[in-house]
């Protein structure tokens, strides 16, 4: 058994979809960064990578390569949980919390579980994400972006 944490955040500003968890939330603006921006995918993968000590999602795909760009962040996961296969790993199972003072994302956790589920092969039972606040604090807590951070236990 191996555990790895992941941490992302990107700051609002862009007209674009906002997608978190693989699922769109709907918003008025979108988050800045490469790929679709994807805050919780991205701690996720992250997380699996440093539970099977294959460096971070900077290293695998490049913000700077222009192949990533507006990539959706779901195939990357994917990608990502087929490296630890090959490399001989498991998933068992991912906590997310995702810091957002604003959308309200209760409504969209049971879709955001089921897509995480699918693309990790594993039950939406083993995919846990909570939403919580920054509680009006720092540039979280004024809404400027989101932050997400992820704990992945893999065998
Ligand atoms: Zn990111």
């Amino acid at each position: 058994m191996r555990i790895g944490i992941g941490y992302d955040v990107h700051a609002f500003g862009e007209k674009r979809p906002l997608k978190l968890g693989g699922v769109q939330v709907e918003h008025e603006e979108g988050l800045r960064g490469h790929s679709d921006a994807d805050v919780v995918l991205h701690a996720i993968t992250d997380a699996l990578l440093g539970a099977a000590g294959l460096g971070d999602i900077g290293q695998h795909f490049p913000p700077d390569d222009p192949s990533f760009r507006d990539a959706d962040s779901l195939a990357l996961l994917r990608q990502v949980v087929g490296l630890l296969q090959t490399a001989g790993y498991s998933v068992v199972n991912v906590d997310v919390t995702v810091v957002a003072e604003r959308p309200k994302l209760q409504p969209y956790i049971p879709s955001m579980r089921q897509r995480i589920a699918i693309a990790l092969g594993i039950p939406e039972t083993s995919v846990s994400v909570k939403a919580t606040t920054s509680e009006g604090l720092g540039a979280l807590g004024r809404g400027e972006g989101i932050a997400a951070l992820a704990t992945a236990l893999i065998k």
